[in-house]
């Protein structure tokens, strides 16, 4: 009877531990309030470093002192461009799988396609057709979404569409994007569902941001001879757009029109601090990091990108730019702080590719470098063939080259009866006679291309069957294509190659769950979903070739 009491005294004590007013206390698993991504687009690793002394200590030095910070992450395939970057990103996978192959591509019955193009959704304000639906896996947001039955919310916020659409994944409740006819942000009907933007986002846009930035022009932050990173010499950079007469600053945006101080608005550091202005304003009305379960705002910067293109990296715009990001970026934490709390928010920083010095420029000081262009070597190149072929008349075999990639019209050399790789191997005959051209792969033949590593793997990596060119040709460092059917351009710089110039990006951890440290050790950019999933212990997207950096979770 004793030992009956006993049991009873004893079962009663183990039930009542966990049970508390009537409710049972579980152990929860352990995850931050909120994830904050932050995709900086064209961002070169070196940045951290280049402009390191004139930053202020509570911007990108907190994320570098604080955060973990891994110093050699890279972009592991072909071609580093913004669409490709930012699924890689947010999928922890490559063209091949993801299927995004390029910002634009051709696919394999000859239609051409913008990397987020929906005919079947509209634009909640204005023309455009866009959702993730090219997108062939998850992302680590669909993921979060997944694990824990859609209670965690998912945001994406950028001025490019792009840049907000692909890292919200399929299951994102809204990615927002800047419409530059308009000067507002809007988001369309694979997402607003009633056709309109939530109240708070009509708010927002109410305010008219972008008339108060743009009315203070784009004047340096700093005395001009504070500037010891860039050249002052204004034949290497571009005009910030078409209505700008000296290509210099200041950048007296507020005399132009409405359509061009909209456009302008996108190359200057205010389309930075206009993107996160917008993604508070989501922040603060979707009251994201205040339910039971975590959130995710999916952020990227897209002016960095249009100022680089215009300015290349040693310009004083560029350095301008990344000064005033850096000031921006402390105003974030500080706002994150004060918001969520310390330690309560997960933020990583990094690029979706980085970006070729202009190659004039190296030119000018005898580095070896040059632009191409080409997409308008097609003609040339189909007539190249007539003569080859015998042809009565031209024909146009070679549809398009984007993406350093020959598309051929297969449905023309089916229907003409042609040897499509006798045609395949006169294109890369042709190439390999062009100035520039280091490597030419038959993708569809790769075991015959001796193209070294990492090269090759990034080739692999960056070719989808359906999606990408069947030729694949590799410039020598420091050239690049820049060019379209009108011209190349000089001015300015671009990014899509394999050269650490392009591959090489920042990556840096901060805040929940993050140790104090560094990382040379090389990891990919694919490593960074699968970071994340292990971090909140959630499933790796499902196309995911990444894997954990091991450094960071301890
Ligand atoms: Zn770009």
């Amino acid at each position: 009877m004793k030992r009956l009491i006993c049991i009873i005294s004893i079962s009663f004590i183990a039930f009542s531990s966990c049970v508390n007013n009537g409710e049972v206390r579980r152990d929860r698993v352990k995850r931050p309030k909120l994830v904050v991504g932050l995709v900086v687009d064209q961002m070169r690793w070196d940045y951290l470093y280049r402009f390191y002394d004139l930053y202020g200590n509570d911007g990108f030095k907190r994320l570098l002192k604080d955060g973990f910070n891994c110093q050699n992450t890279m972009v592991n395939y072909l071609p580093a461009n913004t669409a490709p970057g930012h699924s890689c990103i947010y999928t922890g996978s490559v063209p091949s799988i993801h299927g995004i192959a390029g910002n634009n591509w051709i696919d394999e019955n000859g239609k051409k396609w913008y990397c987020v193009d929906d005919p079947n959704v509209k634009s909640v304000l204005g023309i455009s057709s866009m959702s993730p639906s090219t997108l062939l896996t998850t992302t680590i947001t669909d993921e979060l979404r997944l694990a824990t039955n859609f209670q965690s919310r998912v945001f994406g916020v950028a001025i490019k569409d792009r840049g907000s659409i692909l890292p919200s994944g399929h299951l994102g409740n809204a990615a927002y994007f800047y419409n530059d006819s308009l000067g507002v942000f809007t988001t369309t009907t694979y997402y607003a569902k009633p056709f309109q933007n939530p109240d708070w986002l009509q708010a927002f846009n109410k305010r008219k941001v972008v008339d108060s930035l743009t009315k203070l022009n784009w004047k340096p932050l700093l005395a001009q001879k504070e500037y010891n990173q860039s050249v002052d010499y204004s034949a290497y950079y571009g005009k910030i757009c078409k209505a700008e007469k000296v290509a210099s600053f200041p950048h007296m945006v507020d005399t132009f029109n409405d359509a061009n101080r909209f456009s302008a608005l996108k190359t200057m550091p205010a389309g930075n601090t206009y993107t996160l202005m917008m993604a508070k304003a989501c922040r603060d009305g979707e009251k994201l990091g205040q339910g039971d379960n975590t959130d995710f705002l999916a952020i990227s910067l897209s002016s960095t990108d249009y100022a680089g293109h215009t300015y290349a990296p040693n310009s004083m715009e560029v350095e301008d730019m990344y000064l005033r990001l850096d000031r921006e970026i402390a105003e974030l934490l500080k706002y994150l702080d004060e918001t969520e709390g310390r330690n309560n928010y997960l933020l990583f920083l990094t690029a979706d590719h980085a970006a070729a010095h202009n190659a004039i420029f190296l030119k000018d000081r005898d580095v070896p470098a040059e632009v191409v262009g080409f997409s308008g070597k097609v003609p040339d190149l189909n007539y190249y063939l007539k003569e080859q072929l015998h042809l009565d008349s031209f024909t146009r075999y070679v549809q398009d080259i984007i993406n350093y990639q020959v598309f051929l019209d297969n449905n023309l050399i089916k229907s003409t009866g042609a040897d499509r790789q006798h045609i395949k191997d006169l294109v890369m005959d042709w190439l390999k006679t062009q100035s520039g051209i280091a490597y030419v792969m038959d993708m569809e033949n790769i075991s015959k291309s001796p193209v070294p590593e990492p090269i090759r793997s990034m080739a692999i990596n960056g070719y989808n069957r359906r999606r990408s060119g069947c030729i694949q040709y590799v410039m020598d460092p420091g050239w690049y294509d820049f060019g379209n059917a009108n011209g190349i351009t000089l001015t300015g710089t671009t990014h899509g190659s394999w050269n650490p110039y392009d591959t090489h990006i920042p990556l840096l951890w901060y805040g929940w769950g993050v140790p104090k440290g560094e990382t040379h050790t090389v990891v990919n950019m694919t490593d960074i979903s699968a970071t994340l999933a292990a971090m909140l212990h959630i499933q790796m997207p499902n196309g995911c070739i990444g894997k954990p950096i091991v450094e960071l979770i301890k």
